[in-house]
């Protein structure tokens, strides 16, 4: 097969347009092209009213390698848009081995636990996944039990439980990682076996909504378990059995639970997303090495799905192929913050995301149709472990969660100390003025929004760069900065605040047998790039199987 890439085409194109680019782009006759599909498919949206379709195509065709030779001495060599079709096919590293002494330990069982689960499942290694929260459909119950009644439960919500942070979101599934072994396609090939749609594979900014996720990840659950792999669900893991070996090295034996029990295995996954602030303080108790990492906090904006659309869209805007419009911002403030818009959720809706009581966070999410009446983002500032030292001059590389807790009480007293968000009408945050109602623009965050001063819930640094930065996307998307939109916040989980640093093995540089992976330890953001991770991390440990001669 052949790819070719960057064929360019109207959004409203006939269908056999595709086909004849393909044998003008090749200069071939029509017989000779035996078959196609369309291998991804983006839209370039710069000129309104002017929106183009960009294809990458595979084809089959006669004499492929005649062809892709001679295409190639008609190009330019840093023009070449015909090539072979890469290989993305995923292949095991490991099977078991009788010797296995002890099943591999995976905690966590959000996208990196899953396919860490999978993979190492999908080799015959038996993992035990471990989970602190519950099965995915009781697990819903709970987080409409926040967003309904305003009741909290703090093992099992937006962040904790079966499917991870990501269940309850936009499911994004698109990440900027590199990705030189297709572990991506990996991901989203699963995913298509479990539910997900077959256009997730090919539209370049696949999304698949909160509930598609939760019968995936069922799917996903049944999976593992008929490969001899055993998930338990309101196990926490609250401790880890570390030891020296005959060298000295400090090594993982295993892990306790909140129930009591101790399971034995020398190799643990850690995968814990990151908003396991108790179990982050236990693994720096226990010593293993950690640091600090930047993350970003600010507050979620929305504003009419229409205004975006039109904004971006112009004419062509409701046309079925483009969906409702996203957009991806960023601005360098005076102050040397930078700005930018994070997990946009085209028609969507703001959620309650907290896990600890007594503290407000925001996210979104949205359903696969993406048809709610409003667009909503994250609007953060980037900020350093400098800045964590006012909450906890100690240096702690924990330092990062003291901001994130501080923060997170402010909102929650704001909003009145009910779990309501703190919200402001963007006229007024930009006027410096508290808000008393708000405007046009209904705010969809549940259990609801209390109008205030906004500038009260972040630092001064982060309130004034999202005060420049407003007018500046407002001339990027004509009403961005529009007086109705409605901030809420406060947006404090966009990654992990530290990192449980690993080595080129993937272990904890102290710590033989413990695999730190995606978000929580600051490997990955975002669902696709958990997954990968995941992935990597059973690798990881079915190599160091292998070396131990558990696994061949
Ligand atoms: P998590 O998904 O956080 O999973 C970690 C799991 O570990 C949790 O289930 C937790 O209960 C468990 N755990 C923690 N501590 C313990 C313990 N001690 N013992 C046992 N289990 C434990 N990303 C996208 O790409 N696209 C989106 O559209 C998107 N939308 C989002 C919307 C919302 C509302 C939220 C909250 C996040 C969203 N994200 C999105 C981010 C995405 O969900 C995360 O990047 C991703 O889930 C990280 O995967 P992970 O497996 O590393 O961690």
């Amino acid at each position: 097969m052949l790819r070719l890439t960057d064929i360019t085409l109207p959004l409203e194109h006939a269908e056999p347009a595709l086909r004849e680019a393909v044998l003008a782009r090749l200069k071939l006759p029509a017989a000779d092209l035996r078959g196609m599909t369309v291998a991804k498919r983006s839209y370039d949206a710069r000129k309104r009213g002017h929106i183009q379709l960009i294809y990458s195509v595979d084809v089959d065709v006669a004499n492929e390698a005649a062809v892709l030779k001679r295409v190639a001495a008609e190009t330019r060599p840093n023009r070449v848009k015909v090539m072979p079709t890469p290989d993305t096919t995923y292949r095991f590293i490991a099977k078991p081995s009788p010797e296995q002494k002890l099943r591999p330990i995976v905690v966590g069982m959000g996208p990196c636990g899953l396919f860490a689960g999978l993979v190492l499942a999908q080799m015959g290694l038996r993992p035990i996944i471990l989970e602190r929260g519950k099965q995915v459909r009781e697990r819903t119950v709970d987080t409409f039990g926040l967003w309904r009644k305003k009741v909290l439960n703090p093992e099992s919500n937006v962040q904790y439980g079966e499917g991870g942070a990501g269940t309850f979101s936009d499911g994004k599934l698109y990440s900027q990682i590199s990705d030189k072994r297709h572990l991506g396609r990996k991901v989203l090939d699963e995913f298509v076996k479990a539910g997900a749609p077959d256009e997730i594979l090919y539209v370049s900014k696949p999304h698949i909504g909160t509930f598609r996720l939760v019968s995936m990840v069922e799917h996903m659950r049944a999976t593992i378990e008929s490969l001899g792999g055993e998930i338990r669900f309101s196990h926490r893991v609250e401790d880890l059995v570390i030891e020296l070996d005959a060298d000295g090295d400090r090594r993982v034996r295993g892990v306790a639970l909140a129930n009591g029990e101790t399971i034995r295995a020398d190799h643990v996954v850690m995968a814990l997303g990151h908003s396991a602030r108790d179990t982050f303080a236990m693994l720096h108790a226990r010593g293993v090495y950690m640091e600090a990492k930047p993350f970003s906090i600010g507050f979620r904006i929305e504003h009419p799905q229409s205004v975006i659309d039109e904004a971006r869209f112009g004419p062509q805007a409701g046309h079925p192929i483009l969906g409702a419009a996203d957009y991806k911002l960023v601005h360098h403030c005076r102050n040397g913050r930078s700005v930018y818009s994070f997990c946009m959720c085209p028609g969507g809706t703001v959620v309650a995301a907290a896990s600890e009581p007594g503290r407000v966070v925001t996210n979104g999410m949205s359903q696969y149709s993406r048809n709610e009446r409003n667009a909503n983002a994250a609007i953060v500032v980037g900020i350093t472990p400098e800045d964590y030292a006012e909450h906890d001059p100690s240096g702690s590389p924990l330092a990062g969660i003291a901001l994130q807790r501080y923060w997170e009480e402010v909102a929650f007293k704001l909003g009145g100390g009910t779990y309501e968000a703190p919200g402001q009408r963007v006229g007024d945050f930009l006027a410096g003025q508290p808000s008393t109602t708000l405007g046009a623009v209904l705010p969809s965050y549940t259990p609801g929004v209390t109008p205030t001063d906004l500038a009260q819930a972040l630092p001064k640094y982060a309130v004034d760069a999202i005060r420049e930065a407003l007018p500046a996307f407002g001339k990027q998307i004509k009403g961005f900065d529009m007086a109705d939109a409605v901030l809420t916040g406060v947006e404090t989980r966009t990654s992990s605040p530290l990192r449980l640093t690993r080595g080129e093995d993937g272990q904890s540089l102290n710590t033989r047998g413990l695999f730190p992976a995606g978000e929580g330890a600051g490997y990955a953001g975002g669902i696709l790039s958990a997954g990968v991770d995941g992935i990597r991390a059973a690798e990881w440990v079915a190599e160091a199987m292998i070396r131990a001669g558990e696994a061949i």
